[in-house]
């Protein structure tokens, strides 16, 4: 209750002054930077100086969360909806919408899959997105970006009177010509994508300020995830990758500063989730296929797509337990999530998680749905799976390992995947401070909306990241609880925990560890 009350003192004290004082030159911006893959360990003072410094002047969060399944989509999703992919159902970069196709994934990286499970189930993301929030109050949101078509038309689906740049195509559409008159043919993609990342960071400086005068604009860099994929943690084109994107950002700074604007521009630096080297071969379709069988239209009973298991005949509870007593033997599985496990309530009359079930899949020796926050009604699969992990560092001394196939790569449930990278620094941020608060991908949305003076719709479930605003609460008054919570099969020889941090009731998966006997 202090918290809160200091909270509402302090911001209505800060809107008193507002008009006190004299009007700046610019109106106040917000620039939400996602460097795609970056791990809050690279940033160091001699391979990313600018953002190092950037975060000296501003604030350094070391608790940032992705988003689970730890890949791209979802959390730019996460990212622009304030929430969970319970909520807003883009639950994988590959997903299984079977209005679009019954029996295989589609892979949202590409636009044209997301537009068609648009179409055809009616709705993409079932809340809200920053974009749409911000029009309905006459403001705009501009995406830039250097990833692939799919993730930028996430970031602002229905563009309205905002817009979406990207090498492929603009939204609107009739924004082509103005912006090929500005900056420009596309360069092709390379790696790293420095073109292509240049000519993002371009769209913002060269085009969008001036010419579409945004309220948020939201960049996204293909780097370093593009090379590291390839070429692996710690390799030097993969360091080079990081160099050029921080080289990017220092041109930010450097242009904002000389128009003038620095002082009045918000600038957000985050990654939609960490990263590890792969190690091993988990083969999720080759371990369930011993239990599909066919449908009468001769195609699989059952989908996999990426870590999440469908089972397109009726609920078979039986053989749900066998594939996920299967998998749960295999050493390259981590963490299995399955709905969670509901008791009836004689009380009420209806069903509902007991509280102290919560944690518990409906199989035994599985979290829930909900731990994951993964749970949607209308688009959620019976399991979830993601790889195992270890800390173990790879041949360039960067520790953590998947056993997925590859090189590198994210996605699990790992704290190197989850942990990902959150630094600010502008007119409403704290300076040269640090913040160990756990803070997440969600929180990001709310958090805009509040610095824009916007109330937080109720769809949003992350928080405002009040404690790092020079307007907010000090650190010291936020509550930070830590809970492990461990499920096991009868047997005891697979055992899962998660561990979790809650912040004013908003809990966060740290990560998950699984111990065979
Ligand atoms: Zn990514």
């Amino acid at each position: 209750m202090r918290v809160v009350l200091a909270a509402i003192g302090v911001s209505l004290l800060a809107a008193s002054t507002l008009h006190l004082r004299a009007q700046p030159a610019h109106p106040r911006t917000h620039l939400v930077i996602v460097v795609d893959g970056l791990r809050p360990d690279s940033v160091t003072a001699e391979v990313m100086p600018r953002l190092t410094r950037l975060g000296q002047r501003g604030i350094v969060f070391t608790a940032h969360h992705s988003v689970f399944p730890t890949v791209t989509r979802v959390n730019a999703a996460s990212l622009v909806t304030g929430t969970y992919p319970e909520s807003h159902g883009l639950l994988g970069n590959d997903v299984y919408v079977p209005s679009v196709n019954a029996s295989a994934a589609l892979d949202t990286g590409e636009r044209k899959n997301l537009e068609a499970v648009a179409r055809t189930d009616g709705w993409l993301l079932g809340v809200p997105t920053l974009g749409e929030i911000l029009q309905r109050d006459g403001r705009t949101l501009l995406a830039v970006s250097s990833g692939s078509t799919g993730s930028s038309f996430l970031l602002n689906p229905t563009a309205g009177t905002g817009a979406v740049i990207h090498a492929d195509y603009t939204l609107p559409p009739e924004l082509g010509a103005r912006v090929l008159a500005a900056l420009g043919p596309a360069p092709p993609h390379a790696t790293p994508n420095d073109p292509q990342n240049q000519r993002a960071i371009d769209a913002y400086l060269k085009f969008g300020i001036e010419q579409l005068r945004p309220d948020v604009t939201l960049m996204w860099l293909n780097d370093p995830d593009g090379t590291a994929h390839v070429n692996g943690l710690g390799a030097p084109l993969t360091r080079r990758s990081l160099m050029l994107v921080d080289a990017g950002i220092g041109r930010i700074e450097d242009t904002l500063r000389s128009e003038g604007r620095l002082d009045q521009t918000n600038i957000i630096v985050t990654s939609d989730h960490g990263f590890s080297t792969e190690t091993g071969r988990l083969m999720l379709s080759a371990l369930v296929a011993p239990f599909v069988r066919k449908m009468d239209d001769g195609s699989p009973d059952v989908v996999v797509a990426e870590g999440a298991i469908y089972l397109r005949s009726k609920t078979d509870p039986a053989r749900m337990q066998s594939i996920v007593a299967a998998l749960q033997r295999r050493p390259e599985v981590g963490a299995i999530f399955t709905q969670a496990r509901r008791l009836f309530d004689p009380v009420n009359a209806n069903e509902r998680p007991a509280h102290d079930k919560l944690f518990d899949g409906i199989v035994p020796g599985t979290l829930s749905f909900d731990v994951a926050r993964w749970g949607n009604r209308a688009r959620s699969g019976d399991i979830l799976v993601s790889a195992n992990w270890s800390h173990a560092a790879n041949s360039a001394g960067v520790p953590g390992t998947t056993t997925q196939e590859g090189v590198a790569g994210h996605g699990t449930s790992s704290p190197y995947d989850i942990h990902n990278t959150l630094i600010a620094a502008g007119p409403d941020f704290r300076e040269h401070a640090t913040s160990e608060i756990p803070t997440g991908n969600i929180d990001l949305a709310p958090t805009l909306l509040q610095l824009l003076g916007l109330p937080v719709p109720q769809t949003m479930t992350g928080r405002v990241i009040r404690e790092a605003l020079r307007a907010g609460p000090t650190a010291a008054t936020v509550r930070v609880d830590r809970l492990a919570e461990t499920v096991k099969t009868s047997d005891g020889s697979y055992e899962l925990t998660a561990h979790t941090s809650v912040v004013e009731g908003h809990r966060y998966l740290d990560y998950t560890e699984v111990v065979r006997h």
